[in-house]
């Protein structure tokens, strides 16, 4: 196996300006990897690794749906018919309204925990040092 030597490059014939701070690759200043990513090939790695996150996508989803089907369910009998509101941001049926809420109330919620996911994971790969 030919190593190239830590003081150029991997993709060039540039003098190594900083070391991938995972796999500990160098790259001359052009090819070094911007701050908070890292190199193509981790990158690479991490986005294939994302892949395990799914299930758990999923299961914050079905969580986020499963509390609004409840709140709507549990708060809809407790509602008059026809509700007075402003037209403009009422229909004027407040199980209507109300259904509306649940639904993107369960959307953001499983947007806010996909985004946690991804973040606390990010930030764990950021972390990660070269096991190799
Ligand atoms: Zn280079
Ligand atoms: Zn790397």
């Amino acid at each position: 196996m030919i190593r190239r030597s830590n003081r150029t490059c991997q993709l060039c014939t540039e003098t190594a300006f900083a070391p991938c701070t995972r796999c500990e690759t160098t790259f001359c200043m052009e090819h070094a990897p911007m701050p908070g990513t890292r190199c193509l090939r981790c990158e690479l790695g991490y986005h294939n690794d994302k892949q395990v996150l799914r299930p758990y996508f999923r299961i914050g989803a079905v969580i986020s749906i499963a509390t609004f089907v409840w709140l709507f369910l549990s708060v809809k009998d407790g509602l008059p018919l026809r509700s007075g509101g402003m037209r403009a941001i009422t229909t004027g049926f407040p199980v209507i309204d109300l259904f509306i809420l649940c639904v993107l109330g369960a959307v953001v919620m499983s947007a806010a925990v996909g985004t946690s996911l991804g973040y606390i994971y990010r930030r764990r790969f950021l972390a990660e040092r070269s096991r190799d």
